[in-house]
């Protein structure tokens, strides 16, 4: 249907129709919505999709680990996307990597959590205790509060009424559009919808994985899973990575690889190395749900054409990693040029098809981070080297904890694969790890992991005490602050006397001016009653500045919202001022 129209734009009153309403249907209409109101362009979105986040089961889950990468916790509170203490279920600050030869545990440089573990529905089928909310229908519910119309139905056939993309469902009446959107996963038969249309799409290739739930209870779950993500590197043919995520009562398995199936997933189940993480009683045959749902492994070709555009899963995602961060990249990609550049094919060629080619670019170097891996997975000596090292960077502060670094980067999925791949070649980390390793065949020493009965608090972010410091005037900064829960005041020194600045709740930020200047903090900012506050870091809103300039927005319309205020202020001091060198004129 390409019609070569090269300027194709979305016009007032035009309408977009969203297919699929997981993470990259949500985040794609949230932000076509707000960036277009931001431009003063009237448009509307239909998103359709017959799932209901709120059941528990798969009738309400897209089938996921349910972790949300710290760089993309970190990205969506500067967006103003803060994920709720009733959906983010655990606050996760430590790996615990299990192998035959050890365990240790690897935890998050900075003092708090910054990674989100959560459902993508309700909770597994039968769940006994529903208390969370769903990740996906908060996404929803986002995109709904911009404007966002939810048609509760699966859309059976697409196609164009002249040059207008046409969607039809069973029940509701067909329906044209100005521009289609295809955010489909990949554990969908609607992919074949959008290869019909025949402008060169092609799917992404994607191999079988595991996913299980068990349900344990609240208590047991901090008890021997605390607030970590346990990682298994074992020596089990096609198996590349199985973890487990705790998430309030329950515990979350994951198994990917090549073609998982039950055979491999029970004698995985079977290893002493995932029963230790288990009470001793623990029957591991007790499942509460499971599914083998598809993964991308293979990014789809040309996913875009004149006024169809296919994000999320259904285009390209990391490998292995951080899907839901790979949805909202491509989403908002595919939102900006909609919005700012056009809808062609040309447009979402040049604007919009870079961003897929920067995942797909990382992941062939990700295969070879993951060729690492399963070498490590194979030797035992060199399981040993890996061992050794970690433990003694966790051991001793102040040592630079160069393996712990390259692992956390690969568990989490948080950093690009070239980066893990740069810090892995680099010669000090190969010297040490050879090191290591021929050491490892003298003596081993086995650190496994005790269970951390000591936690404090389970939802994102670092908690301070009422009157705690979070920043401290005159002190260097190189981060940003978000509050996620209760209140902060923001005061500054003057002629020796601390003089209020502001409150700030729930939702604000603060800091923000050492990302953009290199000056000291020109204000102290104490916690107000007790505070959970998340901290961004300068370098990950600053490359994600550089990729995607409109991500500045919210905080450029948070900054001019204060300087307003304080203009306002001035005036009506100086008003003030005016009054009373009038009145003593008089
Ligand atoms: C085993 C496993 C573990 C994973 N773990 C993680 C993890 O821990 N963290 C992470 O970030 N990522 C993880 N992922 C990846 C993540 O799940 C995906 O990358 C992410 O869900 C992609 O979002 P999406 O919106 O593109 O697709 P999906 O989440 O699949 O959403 C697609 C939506 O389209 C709807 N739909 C499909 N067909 C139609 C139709 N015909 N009409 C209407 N609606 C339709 C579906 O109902 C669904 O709601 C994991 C994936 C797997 C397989």
């Amino acid at each position: 249907m390409q019609n070569n129209e090269n300027n194709l734009k979305l016009n007032d009153g035009d309408r977009v129709a969203v297919i699929g309403c997981g993470p990259a249907g949500s985040f794609f209409s949230f932000f076509l919505l707000e960036l277009a109101e931001r431009a003063g362009l009237d448009v509307s979105v239909d998103i359709y999709d017959s799932k209901d986040f709120s059941k528990c089961g798969p009738a309400g889950c897209n089938h996921c680990g349910g972790i949300v990468s710290e760089s993309l916790v970190q990205i969506l509170a500067a967006e103003g996307i803060n994920i709720p203490t009733d959906v983010a279920q655990k606050g996760i600050d430590s790996y615990v990597l299990h192998m035959d030869v050890g365990s240790v545990e690897i935890k998050t440089s900075v003092q708090e959590k910054r990674i989100a573990s959560m459902f993508r529905g309700a909770g597994p089928l039968g769940s006994k205790d529903i208390k969370y909310g769903s990740f996906d229908r908060y996404l929803q519910e986002l995109a709904m509060n911009k404007g966002a119309r939810l048609i509760t139905d699966r859309v059976k056939s697409i196609g164009f009424d002249i040059d207008l993309p046409l969607v039809n469902t069973s029940e509701g009446p067909s329906e044209t559009y100005n521009l289609l959107v295809g955010a489909v996963g990949v554990n969908t038969s609607a992919l074949k919808l959008f290869t019909g249309l025949e402008f060169g799409y092609q799917q992404p290739q994607t191999t079988k994985t595991f996913i299980c739930e068990f349900f344990l209870g609240i208590e047991t779950v901090k008890k021997y899973f605390g607030n970590s993500m346990h990682v298994f590197l074992l020596n089990i043919p096609r198996l590349e990575f199985a973890a487990l995520v705790p998430k309030g009562s329950n515990v979350t398995m994951v198994l990917l690889g090549k073609e998982i199936d039950r055979g491999l997933v029970h004698s995985l189940l079977d290893t002493p190395e995932v029963k230790r993480c288990f009470p001793p009683d623990w029957d591991n045959k007790s499942w509460l749900c499971q599914c083998f749902p598809k993964i991308n492994i293979k990014s789809a070709i040309k996913p875009y054409t004149d006024r169809v555009v296919l994000i999320g899963d259904c285009a390209t995602t990391k490998l292995y990693k951080n899907g839901i961060g790979a949805a909202y990249y491509t989403a908002k990609a595919a939102a900006t040029t909609a919005v700012f550049k056009g809808i062609s094919d040309a447009d979402f060629h040049k604007h919009y098809w870079p961003a897929c080619k920067t995942i797909s670019n990382d992941n062939k170097i990700g295969g070879v981070v993951f060729t690492f891996t399963r070498v490590i997975q194979r030797l035992r000596f060199v399981r040993r080297g890996v061992l050794r090292m970690t433990s003694g960077e966790q051991q001793k502060k102040g040592l630079c904890p160069r393996m712990s670094m390259v692992l956390w980067d690969t568990f989490t999925g948080s950093t690009p694969y070239r980066n893990i791949l740069l810090r892995a070649i680099y010669p000090f980390f190969l010297i040490r790890f050879l090191f290591e390793t021929i050491i490892g065949f003298v003596s081993v020493k086995k650190t496994i992991k005790k269970p951390n009965e000591n936690i404090e608090v389970d939802a994102l972010g670092h908690l301070y005490k009422d009157g705690e410091a979070i920043i401290n005037q005159g002190e260097a900064g190189d981060c940003m602050y978000v509050i996620q829960a209760g209140k902060v005041t923001v005061v500054q020194l003057k002629d020796g006397k601390e003089v209020k600045v502001a409150e700030l709740g729930e939702g604000d930020f603060f800091g923000e001016m050492a990302l953009f200047d290199r000056k000291i903090r020109s204000a102290t900012v104490r916690s107000n009653g007790d505070a959970r506050v998340l901290t961004v870091d300068k370098k990950t809103l600053l490359l994600r500045i550089q990729e995607d300039p409109s991500m500045a927005l919210h905080i450029m319309q948070t900054i001019i919202g204060r300087l307003r205020k304080l203009t306002e202020q001035v005036s009506s001091m100086k008003a003030n001022d005016r009054r009373d060198w009038d009145g003593r004129k008089k």
